[in-house]
């Protein structure tokens, strides 16, 4: 960041390595960037919620306002559930609150194996192993398995997790978002060059809310001999007939090498999972090291085991999701407002300036809704949005007050079109 560059045009990104600042000069730099943007009423990050990730929340400061929120990924609405809940006390009861050692010296417990066996048996597979959240699956995963004599390719779009993880390559190139064309030439190009060449992609995109191609993306693969690596964080319980996720939509379940996933979101709980073929699961338990020096994750996750379950035992929360989803994109669409290629629970409404976006994320507020705002670098400039996370525990009622307040904000705002 240039000095005196005013804060106002400036996104995090300036603030990652500002030019012969020490760290306590770069600290002060952001903290003046953060000031500014509070000085606004625009910085709505780190909100302090008093009630749960539950659908209406009370926040610090608020006590007495009920918000509908949008910014919760528990799809299903699990993380409430009584019986997941029950079984995380009864985990805590039999095994204590930690389990104090990484799987591999004395951390390991019945439980982490059994979940393991269950969420291999999901995706149709044979093994998997768990890690303590589903970004050190993700960097831990292609840490373990690329190295500087092979090549990533990347979609553009991917989780930032996946992009650490296969910074070690030094070999990475990333396609046009779902540009099958663009990730054809990259891999014909660079065919015999490399020891490997691993593609990387999420299943349902995060930000654009769009699904991978994955038949496409699998016959590219097998074409060119690349191995395939993908990550459905937020395709699992959604996604899918009975909510396998985008492998289901292709039934690819032994067409991708590398599935990777977290119990933070449908599965209401935290915890990351790799499936894959046993002798790679065998490997990364002895070479993965933020497996073999970190702790396994708690007994509370043995909560999972129900999770996964539910599941099958209650399609009707898939069902109502998608009643939410199908409604609200609809009442968005009415008003004129641009929900992108959202193909899942994620809906972005598309602002493109990022000052207003501030603005129109505190006026939602001020209207009784909580959402996100997303700008950049998450998403390019232009693409600035407010990001809004729909589950099945939410009811039409709500649809309908998230409805009725980005009516009044266009209103308030004299808008026709925030693009
Ligand atoms: N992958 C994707 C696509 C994600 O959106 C996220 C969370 N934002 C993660 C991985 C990381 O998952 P966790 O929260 O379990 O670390």
């Amino acid at each position: 960041m240039k000095e005196n560059q005013n804060h106002e045009n400036a996104s995090f990104k300036d603030y990652e390595n500002p030019k012969d600042k020490n760290i306590y000069q770069k600290a002060e730099l952001f903290g003046q960037y953060i000031a500014n943007w509070q000085s606004r009423g625009h910085w709505n990050y780190r909100q302090v919620c008093l009630s749960g990730s539950t659908a209406e929340v009370i926040l610090e400061g608020e006590p007495d306002k009920i918000y509908v929120a949008t910014v919760y990924n528990d799809y299903l609405g699990l993380s409430q559930h009584p019986a997941v809940k029950a079984a995380a006390i009864a985990g805590i009861e039999k095994y204590g609150v930690g389990v104090t050692a990484s799987p591999a010296i004395g951390g390991q417990m019945d439980f982490h194996v059994e979940i393991e066996q269950k969420i291999a048996g999901f995706f149709k597979r044979e093994a998997a192993m768990l890690f303590t959240t589903g970004y050190t699956a993700n960097t831990a995963t292609m840490q373990a398995l690329f190295k500087k004599e092979d090549l990533a390719i990347a979609d553009a779009g991917v989780h930032a997790s996946m992009i650490e993880g296969v910074k070690y390559t030094t070999n990475v190139k990333t396609f046009l978002h779902n540009n099958m064309e663009h990730l054809e030439r990259i891999l014909k190009g660079n065919q015999g060059k490399y020891r490997s060449m691993v593609v990387v992609i999420d299943g349902v995109y995060s930000q654009p809310a769009d699904l991978a191609p994955l038949a496409d993306i699998v016959y590219l693969c097998k074409k060119y001999g690349a191995f395939l690596a993908m990550d459905d964080a937020h395709g699992v319980g959604v996604i899918g007939e009975t909510g396998r996720g985008v492998i289901e939509l292709h039934d690819a379940y032994q067409d991708v090498d590398i599935i990777t996933g977290t119990f933070s979101k449908t599965f209401g709980h935290l915890g990351g999972y790799v499936v894959a073929d046993p002798e790679l699961i065998e490997y990364l338990k002895y070479q993965a090291a933020q497996h073999i020096f970190s702790v396994a994750p708690t007994p509370a996750s043995r909560c999972v085991l129900k999770s996964i379950d539910l599941i099958d035992e209650e399609p009707w929360r898939k069902v109502k999701l998608w009643e939410n989803i199908n409604y609200l994109k609809k009442g968005l669409h009415d008003l004129r407002l641009n929900t992108e290629h959202s193909a899942s629970a994620i809906v972005p409404v598309i602002i493109g300036r990022p000052g207003l976006n501030a603005e129109v994320c505190k006026l939602l507020l001020e209207a009784g809704v909580y959402a996100n705002q997303i700008g950049y670098p998450a998403v390019n400039l232009k693409s600035a949005r407010i990001r809004m996370s729909i589950t099945a525990a939410h009811t039409i009622d709500h649809m309908d007050r998230i409805l009725e307040a980005w009516e009044w904000v266009k209103v308030k705002m004299n808008i026709k079109n925030f693009e």
